[in-house]
């Protein structure tokens, strides 16, 4: 996890350092009713043009139909541009630092035991951020511009491969987050201090003492 931040970062840093800048210019705002637009943006390389889509939302008054922008691209591969800005750039590696280091530090104070609302809390935030890294991952696979694994697919193959990939992914880093913290970082019980053991009642997740049988 940590790992995978310090990667993005280094990733971005590079992108800002050392990467080519080349002009490009406004094509398509790609506006929709409630998620602004996805502005298109042409710019060349090396004697060629080449598209691609702004990976951040915007709202439809930040960019207009011919507006100049400086596009970032690695010179030994000029088809992978990107806006030159900072939304663009740096929110991912900033937000996966983050969590990676709340995560060692719960880490650091589960070695314990938490309270059982605490480990809740935990339970449901990692399932959804477990959830959120297989959306990643499963848009890395199929959007162009990532690796793109379905391209040139005929239509159903794209469909249903799709379908399954994203059944393949996002359930499964989901419950596997949740199945591995419930593994790892014990809850503690507030009366005896004994291990607690988290089942779901329900839509209730309650804990239960194996020692003292107490439960919440
Ligand atoms: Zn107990």
């Amino acid at each position: 996890m940590l790992l995978l931040a310090l990667a993005c970062v280094r990733g971005a840093t590079s992108r800002a350092l050392w990467n080519s800048r080349a002009a490009g210019v406004v094509t398509d705002l790609n506006c929709s009713k409630n998620r602004g637009s996805h502005p298109t943006i042409e710019y060349s390389a090396g004697g060629k043009t080449y598209q691609f889509q702004t990976a951040w939302n915007y709202s439809a008054q930040t960019f207009a139909v011919g507006q100049k922008v400086t596009v970032l691209y690695p010179p030994n591969r000029p088809q992978f541009g990107m806006l030159d800005s900072f939304s663009e750039l740096w929110p991912l590696p900033i937000v996966l630092l983050v969590v990676s280091l709340v995560l060692l530090g719960l880490a650091w104070r589960a070695k314990t035991g938490l309270p059982p609302i605490l480990h809740g809390v935990c339970s449901v935030g990692l399932t959804v951020f477990g959830g959120l890294l297989g959306m990643t991952l499963f848009s890395l696979l199929c959007i162009p511009g990532g690796f793109d694994v379905l391209a040139g697919a005929p239509l159903l193959v794209s469909l249903f491969g799709g379908m399954l990939l994203f059944f393949a992914t996002v359930p499964v880093t989901a419950l596997g987050t949740f199945a591995l913290w419930n593994c790892y970082i014990p809850a503690r019980c507030p009366r005896c201090s004994g291990g607690m053991r988290g089942k779901f009642v329900g839509k209730q997740l309650v804990y239960t003492c194996t020692s003292c049988g107490h439960h919440q």
